[in-house]
């Protein structure tokens, strides 16, 4: 089995951080979780640099290697990810990640020998600024969500909702990667050209109907040559980990501009991420059976493994959140829009990664697949606004008695995720928040 899918002693339950916030209960990031991003002291000059977040505190992996306190081949990979970006930590794979991941845990636990030099490498999170963790090469969105893709099949057309290829092939499309940015990111309102309802020419406008989508995002390690596709059963050895995705969606541009090429311009302002990467190691004590319903195609051999039924799907907990202006002006809080699981992916991560690669596209070391939005199965599991309003014929009110169908200027949806499992430690991604601001004038 994989380094990524073996328990081992960095997830045992018991284990305790002498970083006391780490063993709040409660807590995103126990010593049994480690994420990766890049960090530096808010508003300073310094450069920013790899880190680890541990309870309310940031590694650094560069102090820290600059210490002493790795040897062998976790100082190798420290010494990668103490750049400005994990570029080079994600394209040295499995082996490293997990030899690193061993050294953070046993530096960190309660009585570790190396403890008060490694206090001097603690940066408090609160101070902290973070960006996107790694250079993205290209992004890609796909569609594997069978609920999202059926309610949303079911807006435009009622008696075929799904199309014929969706139970055969993870759908996606290739994105962009300069918009992406780190949670915390604000961008404006896109404009567009839009076709109203009964037009049969459009109008250049600010976009009415903007929306956010709950994804997950998948980090890639090590890429493949081109020309040589990623077997299924190799596919994890090529994922870094997983982080949260807000893929912001204009829904009247991309109603015009989608067909025949898919979205454009109506996806392509701005996608949001979270600062930390859950390594896939991390999340093997959460991995469950990937099925598939008997009355549907099975997958064609090169999307099927034994290994891939066994454990390869992951239950991790997702929700939207938002927060309007008058929130936070009032500090009221934010409300929940969206809570599901993605375990009930149609596909899985091996998967999307065996099918994005298998007609020979090359992947590299820090490339992003955004897992489509991920609706559960129920109505309260919808994962975007176009599905909880009905394509928007159905308001939404909201705890402090506004109302929504899309979103307004001042707008913050707030993304978060965690997995919770009996007899394991409960890991959190932390949170991917990002806000909408006033066309341009
Ligand atoms: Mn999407």
């Amino acid at each position: 089995m994989s380094e990524s899918a073996t328990i081992n002693e960095t997830h045992a339950a018991d284990l305790k951080s002498w970083v006391e916030s780490a063993n709040d209960g409660a807590c995103d990031f126990p010593i049994q979780n480690l994420p990766f991003g890049v960090f530096r002291r808010r508003g300073g000059a310094e450069p920013f640099r790899g880190g680890v977040a541990i309870g309310d505190q940031v590694l650094d992996l560069g102090a820290a290697h600059a210490a002493g306190l790795f040897s062998g081949e976790a100082a190798t990979a420290a010494a990668q990810a103490a750049s400005d970006s994990l570029n080079g930590l994600l394209a040295m794979g499995p082996r490293a990640w997990s030899a690193l991941r061993l050294a953070l845990s046993r530096m960190l636990r309660a009585g570790a020998q190396d403890s008060a030099r490694a206090t001097h490498c603690l940066v408090p999170q609160s101070d902290a600024e973070h960006a996107v963790p790694a250079r993205v090469g290209d992004y890609t969105d796909m569609y594997t969500s069978v609920h999202h893709a059926t309610n949303i099949g079911r807006l435009f057309r009622p008696d075929n909702p799904l199309m014929p290829n969706f139970k055969w092939l993870p759908v996606g499309y290739h994105g962009r990667a300069s918009s992406i940015g780190v949670s915390g990111q604000r961008f404006r309102r896109p404009r567009g050209q839009v076709l109203p309802a009964g037009a049969s020419e459009p109008v250049f406008t600010d976009c009415k109907r903007l929306d956010y989508e709950l994804e997950l995002g998948i980090w890639i390690g090590p890429g493949n040559r081109l020309g040589e596709p990623v077997p299924i059963g190799a596919a994890e050895s090529h994922i870094f980990g997983l982080c949260l995705l807000n893929d912001w969606s204009a829904r009247d541009i991309q109603a015009w501009e989608y067909q025949p090429l898919g979205p454009f311009l109506a996806k392509s302002f701005a996608t949001t991420i979270s600062a930390w990467i859950v390594t896939l190691e991390a999340l093997a004590p959460y991995r469950c059976q990937w099925t598939r319903p008997a009355d549907d195609p099975q997958p064609l051999p090169y999307l099927e493994a034994a290994s891939n039924r066994e454990r390869g799907a992951l239950d991790i907990t997702i929700e939207a959140w938002l927060e309007t202006a008058k929130m936070r002006a009032a500090g009221s809080g934010a409300a929940r829009l969206s809570h599901s699981s993605f375990r009930h992916s149609y596909w899985s991560i091996a998967q999307m990664v065996a099918h994005h690669t298998v007609a020979g596209c090359n992947l590299q070391a820090g490339d992003l697949i955004g897992t489509g939005t991920q609706s559960g199965p129920t109505s309260d599991e919808a994962a975007a606004l176009i599905e909880l309003t009905m394509g928007g014929k159905k308001q939404l009110m909201l705890p402090d008695g506004e109302t929504r169908t899309f979103l307004e200027d001042g707008d913050a949806v707030i993304l978060r995720g965690w997995c919770e499992k009996a007899g394991f430690a409960r890991v959190g991604f932390g949170e991917c928040r990002g806000l909408v601001l006033p066309a341009s004038a």
